[in-house]
Order: structure tokens, then sequence, then C-alpha cells
């Protein structure tokens, strides 16, 4: 099976599923975001569990299961749906063997979780039930590495980035730090995956950490996916939550000697697409006037040939909504022009009226999207159809 990056179509939320091309097709979820109405038969909004349940493999006991899932921040838009659809506590007490597949929670093999960004997000907001509910998973997991017995499917537990005060200074064989690379997934090396944490950073004063703390952030990873075993740099992909401009200023001030760290061919448009990212300015009031900030867009403009820039959004309008917003829009696509790249959004993909997964597949040349599955099922149809005349 080649390696994949699947979007959701799930509003203005992210929610994006890595295959790896090993022969286990390792999955790595980043971030859920299935609302009520995604799960009402009745209501039109799409079906984005089902969509993900298909997509996912089967442990011996029939359960679905991800090997492992990264929340890039505790907002609602990015954690919804998380008790309802995943079995969070011990293993042990996995509930739902008796029900039919479709019902069933998934597991959650190894979660990766970043303590600084959930203190960073609790000092201007309170968090919902979800972000709550995952926090104590997180907390139960690193619990039970501190007792020597957390190393078992579905209590594993990966910390990305260092937190303050020394807090996670004894987690030395669970914890990256922010300028690490990995490629751990779920307890073992997997030779087809390797990610560099570049986000969160530490702090170097308040100041910082009431900057870093409003500027929603997340943990962001340039993750490198091999299409086969002898092509292991096949498609990078950089993924960054809702991070916002003072964040891409700081990495791009870290890394700008050494750009290649932010290369991408595929891009989650951070902040579902918001110009906030890319800027201090509002888009809403200066319109034209505003200004683009160098550095973030430095750190987010470094496309490869061929790149993808995935805006998970409603569809974007021409109006002065943010975000979605369309100089953001227009900044991507201005940055994929020199890479010969396409811009691509979750809500207009293939129709902004009945939109469907979008798929990204990863092959010995790079990265390309799939046909929607709507126009594949249309084609056979139309070419099996009799003729006329
Ligand atoms: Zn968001």
């Amino acid at each position: 099976m080649s390696a994949s990056i699947t979007f959701f179509p799930v509003g203005c939320g992210d929610m994006t599923l890595v295959r790896l091309a090993d022969s286990n097709a390792t999955a790595v979820l980043v971030d859920v975001n299935i609302r009520t109405a995604a799960d009402d038969p009745d209501d039109a909004t799409r079906d984005v569990a089902g969509d993900l349940r298909e997509r996912l493999p089967r442990d011996a006991q029939g359960r679905p299961y991800v090997d492992a899932f990264l929340l890039s921040h505790p907002d609602k838009d990015h954690c919804s749906g998380l008790e309802t659809h995943f079995h969070l506590g011990p293993l042990s007490d996995y509930p739902d063997d008796k029900k039919p597949d479709t019902e069933k929670k998934i597991v959650i093999r190894e979660i990766w979780s970043s303590p600084l960004v959930f203190r960073r997000a609790s000092k201007h907001h309170t968090l919902c039930s979800d972000a709550k509910a995952f926090n104590r998973e997180a907390k139960r997991r690193v619990q039970r590495f501190r007792d020597g017995i957390g190393n078992a499917d579905g209590e594993r537990i990966l910390i990305l980035g260092e937190d303050e005060n020394g807090k996670t200074d004894d987690l030395g064989a669970i914890l990256v730090r922010a300028g690490e690379y990995f490629n751990r997934i779920n307890g073992n090396a997997n030779a087809y995956f390797q990610a560099h944490l570049l986000a969160p950073l530490p702090c170097q004063d308040d100041d910082d950490v009431e900057l870093l703390s409003k500027n929603h952030s997340s943990t962001i990873l340039n993750m490198q996916l091999a299409s086969s075993a002898l092509r292991p740099d096949s498609c990078r992909f950089l993924t960054g939550g809702d991070a916002e401009v003072a964040i891409w200023e700081h990495v791009w001030a870290r890394h700008k000697h050494t750009p290649d760290v932010l290369a991408y061919d595929v891009l989650q448009a951070p902040h579902h697409c918001s110009w906030h990212s890319l800027s201090y300015d509002s888009w809403s009031q200066l319109g034209e006037k505003a200004k683009v900030a160098p550095d973030a867009r430095a750190a987010l403009g470094q496309a490869r040939f061929g790149a993808f820039v995935v805006a998970s959004s409603k569809p974007i309008k021409d109006d002065d909504a943010d975000p979605p917003c369309i100089r953001a829009k227009r900044e991507y696509q201005e940055i994929l022009s020199s890479a010969s790249g396409m811009f691509l959004c979750t809500g207009e993909h293939p129709k902004s009226w009945a939109p469907e997964p979008l798929e990204i597949e990863i092959t010995a040349a790079g990265a390309r999207k799939k046909a929607a599955r709507s126009s594949a099922v249309a084609s056979v149809a139309a070419a099996a159809a009799p003729r006329a005349g």
C-alpha cells in the first residue's frame, strides 16, 4: 500500500490521517473534529467518522485503531468527538467487543501530547470536555510510564516538547525536545517515517510566554514520509495546528540559515488558512493595506516543486472573513506559483456542496492528489454506459 495523507472535510477544524508505506500501513491521526451534525444520519453534514473508520486498520480483536494520535493543541475544532469515538482509559476496560464494527470505539495505541501547548492554551480559555478528557488520558499514561508499566499498546505516550520548570525532566525515554528528530511510532523505530519537532519552543521570558500563548501555540511537525524503503524523503508534510504569526517568526529565526528544515511537499495551511498566520494586521479592518510579516511568510514559503497547500476549512469566499481568508489563500498561491504547486481546500473538494475526503498519495515521484471517489465512480459509470448511436 502506498503512503498517503487524507484530509477530512470537517469545516474549519483539522482531522488528518497519515498512512505509511510499511507493511503494517502504520496510521497516525493528527487532530479530530467530528461534530455532532456529522454523526446525525438525518443531517447533510459529511459522515467523517465513517470516512475515518473505513480507512483504519483492525487489531487481532477486531478493534479499529490508530498507531498514534497527535493533538496539535486543545481547541474544540481539533478534538471534537474524541470521547464519543475513541477509547480512553486502560485497554483492559475496552467495552465494545460485542458491538458491531461501526460502533466500536477507536483504540489509540500511542498518544502524542505537548504539556507546554496545553499550559499555554489553558492560560487564555477554558478547555472543552474532549480536551479535558485527552489531558486526563495523557496524564494517566505518563503516570503509567513513571510506574514502569506504560509500555503496551493503548498505554504508550510520547511527549512533544519539554515542559517548563523541569516538569518533564524525568521523562527522558518518552520525551522529544524541540529541534529533535524522531522516527519511533508506538514504541518501534519506523524506517518509513521521520518527524522534526519544530514547536512548541521553550520561552525566553514572560513576554514571550504571553505572545506565544496568544498565537494559538501548537505542536509543529515536519514529517518525512517514505514512498518505499529506498525513498525515505518522498514527501515532507508540514503541519502546525493553528500556530499564528509570532510562532512562525520564532521558527524562522531559529532555522533561517537551514531553510530546508521547513521545506514541504504538503503544507496544512495553519489555522484553517487564517491571515493571522502570515500577518499582525487585521484583514477585515485593513483589507489590501494589511501587511505580510516577511519572516512568517518565509517560514511558510519553503514549497518544494509540485507542492500542495491544503486549507482545512469551509469554502474560501472573496470577502472579509478570516479564517478562512481569501488574502491568505492568495499569498499561498503566490508561494506555490514559483513551485508549480496547487492550493486545495477541504471544504471545496471536489465540490463545495458535497465535500469528500481529500487524499494525497505519496509515490516515488512525490505527492499527487487522488481523484475524488465520486468522480472516479462517475468516470467508471460513463465508461460502462452503452454508447449512443
Ligand atoms: Zn483550529
